[in-house]
């Protein structure tokens, strides 16, 4: 593969595994970790309180690693952060805090159990709870890993309908669970179905395949994928540990078919909240051609609260970050308001005082200086053809999901 960066990737597959196995997807997926056992053969030791996590596995989230991705990490040390991802810890189990089922109220915005319709003019669709990894920061407990796998027919049906029916919906954003967990011809025809919609500009698939097990990204799903264009991948790289020859591999070959990469990262305490990591993750992705685009704070899932990091701690590492690092490496930090209001942008804050007349800004480095507004009556609308007018008002006039979602919001227990 023809990748040029300035860094170096390397592959972690142990000696005894054959190149041939190691790079079929499907051999990775039938040699997957699932129980105790396959982790201390793995890992030789666990912690005490790893093991009582497998003992007292009743209530936990569902445990499985790639054979691929468990060899990212370094197997003897506890604190390795591919190990606080995909091991189950006793803390899991611990109920304090703000723990929340559906942290993004997704069940109120849901038009059936698959499809969710939060923003005007895109939707989420889970087409399968299937993964090959369970992280256990997941936001989706609620619905990932419960073996339902790929949608039924009736609620494929009535999503497909769904969409159909609503012109307004511009985008469909494929999700799970993973969707590059099924085959390739399985989402061969959700591709195709959606395709035969003509209001649908974009198509999106959600996918952290090329992070924990980039075998699966292979010429036979590219040459499939790219027949359905324009199509967005957004994968989900936490850490610079995560990307080995296999990830930039899959990378490359997603780019070099034209289709843009996008990363969406969560900050997790202990694992990755830090500029340094950050800044590491998001030039080592920009350099194959990868766009970091969110970094999310850690939504307060079950069992998640010893990954969640403080408002204050996101902040530090986006405000370091800013300025230093090119804009083009620089995710966007954003929290999902808890119980279902939507992302909001976290930005550090820049401008130190607003009046109608001008703003004063203190800059990355320390500069200050105020912007002078032009007079109220100055600031004019440009010219707006028709066509633009009315592709805007058929936006904001878009229904979607459930409209009394924020009276609800109100009503919810907020701590
Ligand atoms: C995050 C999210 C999206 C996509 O949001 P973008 O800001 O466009 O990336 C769409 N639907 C739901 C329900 C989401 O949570
Ligand atoms: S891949 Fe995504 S949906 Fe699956 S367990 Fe990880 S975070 Fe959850």
């Amino acid at each position: 593969m023809n990748f040029r960066s300035p860094f170096v990737f390397k592959s972690l597959r142990p000696a005894h595994i054959s190149p041939e196995n190691w790079q079929d997807w499907k051999w990775q997926m039938a040699h997957v970790l699932k129980y105790k056992d396959d982790h201390i053969k793995h890992f030789g030791k666990l912690t005490n309180d790893e093991e009582e996590a497998f003992d007292l596995h009743q209530g936990l989230f569902r445990i499985q690693t790639t054979p691929y991705y468990a060899a990212l990490s370094d197997s003897s040390n506890p604190e390795d952060p591919i190990r606080q991802m995909l091991m189950p810890h006793k803390k899991e189990l611990q109920n304090l805090g703000q723990q929340m089922k559906d942290p993004l109220g997704e069940e109120r915005h849901s038009i059936n159990e698959r499809l969710i319709h939060r923003y005007p003019d895109r939707v989420l669709f889970l087409v399968t709870d299937m993964c090959s990894v369970y992280c256990r920061y997941c936001t989706r407990k609620r619905f990932t890993g419960k073996l339902s796998a790929f949608v039924r027919t009736s609620p494929y049906e009535k999503s497909l309908e769904y969409i159909r029916n609503n012109k307004g919906i511009r985008e469909v954003i494929l999700s799970g669970g993973d969707p590059l967990t099924l085959s390739t011809s399985r989402l061969e025809k959700v591709l195709q179905d959606l395709r035969e919609i003509p209001h649908i500009e974009i198509i999106r698939i959600g996918t952290r395949m090329p992070v924990v097990c980039p075998m699966r990204v292979d010429e036979e799903l590219v040459q499939m994928m790219k027949k359905y264009h324009p199509i967005f991948v957004m994968t989900h790289f936490n850490h610079p540990q995560e990307l080995s020859l296999e990830a930039a591999e899959a990378l490359t070959l997603l780019v070099n078919n034209g289709f843009p990469v996008m990363n969406q990262m969560v900050l997790l305490n202990g694992v990755n909240n830090h500029e340094a990591l950050v800044q590491s993750l998001s030039r080592r992705l920009l350099s194959l051609r990868v766009k970091p685009y969110y970094m999310f704070h850690c939504d307060p899932s079950e069992g998640t609260e010893h990954f969640q990091t403080s408002i204050q701690n996101s902040l530090k590492i986006q405000r370091e970050l800013w300025g230093r690092l090119s804009g083009l490496a620089l995710p966007s930090l954003s929290l999902d308001i808890p119980g279902g209001g939507g992302k909001v942008g976290l930005t550090p804050q820049f401008e130190l005082e607003r009046s109608d007349s001008h703003s004063r800004f203190k800059g990355w480095d320390g500069f200050e200086a105020s912007y002078i507004n032009p007079f109220p009556e100055d600031v004019i609308d440009p010219f707006l053809s028709e066509e633009y007018l009315n592709e805007w008002e058929r936006l904001k006039n878009q229904s979607y999901g459930n409209q009394n979602a924020a009276d609800l919001g109100a009503r919810h227990q907020n701590l």
